[in-house]
């Protein structure tokens, strides 16, 4: 039955035989040929052909997903958090699970479906079929937004943007050796002027001192971290793991991201296939053990972790109407605060939020923008060329080539006018300095860019 299934599936929609199946899901194209294992919807990394950044000789598979979705007025039920793989089933045939469903239902009921013009009904007897098969009993994924039960925050994060304060957070670049005096001193430095400091989990697919020790240190001086955590790198059983070990240590704000494939990291280059989980199902988890007190795996546990679950999003990586739709998964599934991109050109931002409040999320979840004070001009072009996601329009690029040797107080500038276009609109709630390395700017940045002084971090 596997190999038939293959020879048929194979051909028609690039079924690779997960064995999980959510081609109904999935505007009948098998998304398992995504190099980085995305069973939710795209990732940041589309490139202006819409073509996969991991290798730019094919199309996004999820852009083709999305676009068949819309042409056909499915896009909803994308929206659904579809569950990791289950491994007993990989490999395995689906058709014997689809077969007791038919049957279940009434063959002839599911056979009549094919011809029936309501829509609305059809759907729901395919549903009756497909859904029990792609939403098994560990997972019940659905499309909903569940709001958070309790009231308490979990951070000062949560706290003061719970308060309605314009919130100004940064990050410290993790060192790359076992020394923690810089770390130290970066983290001292920025403290008095940001409420939380962001630490990523080896950018770029190298490694760096990891996110979890950069934030225990920033606990130990009193500075809150965000703690960013990679799907690439990290397993079901190390999310939760770390999540409630990560909770004891004072780390509440946790980053769910999917991360940089490690086709773009350090040589020799690690397995690609290893992809245990995506970042939406990463919240999905997170979300479940801190307000339904359970393990994947249906355990439950007598205290379970308090978080401030956030999520990254690249307004500008594909079309805002398609981004939004998975900005709308990432927020039913746990996210409640994003952190953007590198922005470049606030004005593009308003078609983004525009249809986030559409979608009627953009008062579901906290905005920080992601600002980048650049020092030279090779960062700004690198930047352009080479960051997923990341757009430098020609002013700024012209700019910054001819400022020459003033580049950083350009870079400065720029900086501070992108804080001051972003700030009144509507659905912002703060901005995220991405220091690329120049924690020493972090002051001046927050100092001019005539922001409400920074109150003071818990016992700053
Ligand atoms: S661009 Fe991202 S989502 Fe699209 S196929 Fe490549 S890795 Fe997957």
């Amino acid at each position: 039955m596997a190999k038939t299934e293959l020879l048929i599936k194979g051909p028609i929609f690039g079924c690779r035989m997960c064995g999980n199946c959510l081609l109904q899901e999935t505007a009948f194209i098998c998304p398992m040929e995504c190099p980085k294992g995305m069973r939710n919807g795209p990732c940041g990394g589309v490139t202006p052909e819409k073509n996969c950044y991991v290798d730019e000789t094919r199309k996004c598979v999820w852009y083709a997903i999305y676009k068949r979705a819309l042409k056909t007025g499915r896009e909803e039920i994308l929206l659904e958090v579809l569950p990791p793989l289950d491994y007993d089933k990989v490999g395995t045939e689906t058709w014997g699970d689809v077969v007791r469903q038919v049957r279940r239902i009434g063959t002839k009921e599911f056979i009549g479906s094919f011809f029936l013009k309501d829509k609305k009904k059809k759907d729901e007897v395919w549903d009756s079929v497909f859904k029990t098969i792609r939403q098994p009993e560990w997972w019940k994924g659905d499309s909903q937004y569940h709001s958070k039960p309790s009231a308490e925050p979990a951070s000062d994060l949560e706290k003061r943007l719970l308060n309605g304060d314009f919130i100004i957070v940064t990050e410290v670049t993790p060192p790359l050796s076992a020394k923690k005096d810089k770390l130290i001193k970066d983290i001292e430095s920025v403290k008095p002027f940001v409420t939380a400091i962001n630490f990523t989990d080896s950018s770029s697919a190298r490694p760096k001192m990891s996110s979890i020790a950069c934030s225990s240190v920033a606990v130990e001086l009193n500075a809150e971290p965000i703690l960013q955590i990679t799907s690439r790198d990290i397993t079901r059983t190390g999310l939760q793991a770390t999540a409630i070990g990560v909770n004891v240590m004072g780390i509440r704000n946790i980053l769910c991201i999917t991360g940089d494939n490690a086709r773009i990291g350090s040589s020799p280059v690690s397995s690609m296939n290893l992809v245990d989980i995506d970042s939406v199902q990463m919240l999905w988890i997170l979300r479940r053990m801190r307000d339904e007190g359970i393990y994947l795996d249906g355990r439950t546990m007598k205290v379970p972790p308090k978080l401030f679950l956030g999520a990254a999003t690249s307004p500008f990586a594909s079309d805002p109407v398609l981004q939004a739709i998975k900005d709308h998964k990432k927020v039913n599934a746990g996210a409640q605060f994003f952190q953007t991109n590198l922005i470049f050109e606030p004005d593009r931002l308003d078609l983004w939020l525009e249809q986030l409040d559409k979608r009627g999320i953009l008062d579901k979840v906290y905005i920080l923008v992601g600002i980048a004070p650049l020092k030279s001009y090779k960062v700004a072009h690198y930047l352009h060329t080479k960051v997923p996601g990341v757009n430098l329009p020609e002013k700024i690029l012209t700019r910054m080539e001819k400022a020459g040797e003033s580049a950083p107080e350009e870079g400065v500038q720029i900086a501070l006018e992108m804080i001051d276009s972003i700030k009144n609109k509507k659905g912002i709630n703060g901005i995220h300095i991405m220091t690329l390395g120049w924690e020493a700017m972090v002051q001046r940045v927050v100092t001019e860019s005539g922001l409400n002084p920074p109150t003071p971090l818990k016992g700053g």
